[in-house]
């Protein structure tokens, strides 16, 4: 019997033994292609040698010093990196252990942002609906995953949950993609009216939505209108790329294709590449002024901030991002999975949208592409495209399936930076295989 308080209490789970390049292998020597990165993290595959070897210096060196006290050559290394590489606004980066630990401290930093500045009444975030910011309390709160939220929904703080630019579904046939997104702009300009422009601290988005739809990017123009809304009432952006940035879109953030520079960007996955456990927060100079010329210290802070071995693993990740050019790699990389995807499925009746940007792309079945009506989320037909999927050993990101049937069936595919194009062909047979087999069940 396990002692693990596992995720599914009742699944009887693999063991993950082994794992390198593209791989993972179980306690049976059975082989997984790990399309997903996991969630979205394994940027670099496994195993990487200079990670390793990057991360076991740094563990001889210096295991850990609390961050009260010390700073280190690797967090300082890593910070530099990130504000170089990073958009031209971008002045400092706050180390974290997680996602939901990154979201967290940005939200908490918006509003300390105010407090700075004497703008005490601004206490509301807005976000929009079907997003996933994290599953801590702060999190979950500005986070619009319904089916995430509901049982934890009287501890929630106030957010406000707008549209998702989600043009698949919600893109009227008498409007245009810029018409589309600018409705929903208009959207956001109602809501912070409604609210009072005064009270709004900080608009809260994925700039590729992740793990509630599956690779869904913003039509074009929707988030300039964003910036201009947020702009017009001195509202914080705070860009969610967790999940969609260090490059997993073709550009480091993803953000960068809108033409748009956020306030705080949260990262993670990609940060570290799943060697550790690790995330941040950049912070523009905008912000990282009000606090420098202000009280001088953020009222957070975490014992694991700034781990050295964290710091490390991460910073030799970017740095081999950058010396494969593993970006560019994946920006090319990308219509090579989307073209074969199209070719796999645009023939099969129940995949309806085949969407995303860099490696980062998904389908979302339909019961028929006419009406895009979603499957009966009691079938849970993601669930069994993705144990359809790793009987053939295959790793799928699959999703959706909510009560209220709204969010359909999503399957994301994330692999790491550095696959080839004869592993993405294999990738796409096998999840033509696992779809085949799982819709052959419909009733
Ligand atoms: N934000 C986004 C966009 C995510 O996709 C995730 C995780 O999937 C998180 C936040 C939370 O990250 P973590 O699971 O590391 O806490």
């Amino acid at each position: 019997m396990s002692h693990v308080f596992h995720r599914n209490l009742r699944a009887t789970l693999p063991k993950a033994v082994s794992a390198s390049g593209i791989h993972i292998v179980d306690q049976h020597g059975k082989q997984y292609i790990d399309a997903c990165g996991g969630a979205a993290v394994s940027c670099l595959g496994h195993n990487h040698p200079s990670v390793l070897a990057a991360m076991q210096e740094q563990m001889h060196k210096l295991d850990y010093a609390h961050t009260s006290f010390f700073t280190t050559d690797v967090a300082e290394e890593l910070a530099e990196l990130m504000v170089a590489n990073g958009p031209q606004n971008m002045r400092k980066v706050y180390m974290v252990s997680s996602g939901s630990e990154a979201i967290e401290a940005a939200l908490k930093m918006a509003r300390q942002y105010f407090l700075e500045r004497g703008e005490f009444k601004r206490t509301q975030f807005i976000a929009r609906r079907q997003s996933y910011h994290g599953n801590t309390l702060g999190a979950l709160a500005v986070g619009g995953n319904a089916w995430r939220r509901e049982p934890f929904q009287p501890l929630l703080m106030d957010a406000t949950h707008i549209a998702p630019c989600y043009a698949y579904r919600n893109q009227r046939e008498d409007e245009s993609a810029h018409g589309y997104g600018q409705r929903l702009v208009a959207e956001l300009e109602s809501e912070i009216v409604r609210l009072g422009p005064d009270t709004v601290i900080a608009v809260c988005m994925e700039p590729v939505v992740g793990a509630t739809l599956g690779a869904v990017a913003a039509v074009e123009g929707y988030f300039q209108g964003v910036r201009r809304v947020c702009d017009k009432y001195g509202v914080l952006l705070i860009a969610d790329e967790i999940m969609c940035g260090m490059g997993r879109t073709g550009t480091l953030y993803a953000l960068e294709q809108e033409g748009v520079e956020a306030d705080l960007i949260t990262v993670a996955k990609g940060l570290g590449g799943g060697y550790q456990a690790i995330g941040a927060v950049l912070v523009s100079e905008k912000v990282a002024n009000v606090f420098s010329s202000g009280s001088g210290q953020f009222m957070h802070g975490h014992t694991y901030i700034g781990h050295p071995v964290a710091c490390a693993a991460a910073l030799e990740v970017q740095k081999v991002l950058m010396r494969e050019e593993l970006v560019t790699h994946c920006a090319e990389m990308g219509p090579y999975l989307r073209d074969s995807l199209h070719q796999a499925f645009d023939a099969n009746p129940f995949v309806g949208d085949i969407r995303g940007r860099g490696l980062f792309q998904a389908i979302e079945l339909v019961q028929s592409r006419e009406d895009k009506k979603p499957f009966d989320p009691r079938f849970k037909l993601n669930a069994r495209i993705r144990d359809a999927a790793m009987d053939l050993g295959l790793m799928v990101y699959a999703m959706g399936g909510t009560i209220d049937g709204r969010l359909g069936d999503h399957i994301l595919l994330a692999p790491p930076f550095t696959v080839s194009p004869a592993q993405v062909q294999e990738i796409v047979d096998k999840l033509q295989q696992a779809v085949q087999l799982a819709t052959s069940s419909i009733p």
